[in-house]
């Protein structure tokens, strides 16, 4: 588990700047969730803290350790996106198992994690079976999984239910709470949703243009939004 901190994150893509100074202090284990409209920068965001994108001014840092330079696949972060991406002449286990594999664990520990992130998200029945005999919202577990099995300080979210029907993205979400009440890590969450943000945050951050318009717990938001832009997000107020 880790604390993450941004301070004066920027991102600018040739001449145009998306990320315009991002300042942001979160919690070991807490679940932050980063709304705003399309375009606002939340992917970039996410990229950037993942180490997908680098930055172009300011600070990334994890566990009290600046980021910065520090290639993806050592930052202890795990990364779950919109589309599942899972490899479709694997199996489920192949599929939750290869990046392990290739990272250099044995068969005994790679195993072990792979059934305990099954455990988890129910998906023990399906191990054997190939990503296109499973519906979306099993895709989207396995995706999970495959996260989880990293067993990563850090989790990042893109839109991950923005594929699913209503009524699966409604489950999925209780299963993400599930998820993070029982292993506790730092999680932030990108959702363009507000019942997602409402239910799964401890704190939202509300981006407009590249910078933070306003950051508080749900409730804070929902009592006393700043402006209308806010207030637009989180319902009920304009
Ligand atoms: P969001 O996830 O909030 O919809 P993004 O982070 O995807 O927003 O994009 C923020 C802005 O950065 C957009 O204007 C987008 O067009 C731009 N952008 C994102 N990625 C790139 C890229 N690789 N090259 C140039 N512009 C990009
Ligand atoms: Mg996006």
């Amino acid at each position: 588990m880790a604390d993450l901190a941004l301070k004066g994150v920027r991102k600018a893509f040739g001449g145009l700047e998306v990320i315009k100074g991002v300042d942001l202090d979160i919690r070991d284990g807490e679940f932050v969730v980063f709304v705003g409209p399309s375009g606002c920068g939340k992917s970039t965001l996410l990229r950037m803290i993942a180490g997908l994108e680098t930055v172009t001014g300011g600070e990334v840092s994890i566990g009290g350790k600046v980021m910065n330079g520090v290639p993806a696949p050592r930052r202890g972060i795990s990364m779950v996106f919109q589309s599942y991406a899972l490899y479709p002449h694997m199996s489920v286990r192949e599929n939750m198992s290869f990046g392990l594999q290739i990272a250099g664990m044995d068969k005994a520990e790679t195993t072990r994690r792979v059934e305990a992130a099954a455990e988890i998200l129910q998906i023990g029945d399906y191990l054997d079976r190939a990503p296109r005999a499973l519906s979306g919202g099993q895709r989207q577990r396995v995706a999970i999984g495959r996260a989880i099995v990293r067993e990563p300080e850090v989790f990042l979210f893109d839109e991950p239910l923005s594929n699913l029907d209503a009524a699966l993205r409604g489950q999925t979400r209780v299963e993400i709470a599930r998820l993070h009440a029982r292993l506790g890590t730092t999680m932030i969450y990108v959702t363009h949703d507000q019942t997602e943000a409402m239910t799964l945050a401890d704190r939202i951050v509300v981006l407009r243009g590249g910078r933070v318009e306003q950051v508080g717990t749900p409730l804070e938001l929902y009592r006393a939004p700043a402006n209308d832009f806010v207030a637009g997000f989180i319902g009920g107020h304009t």
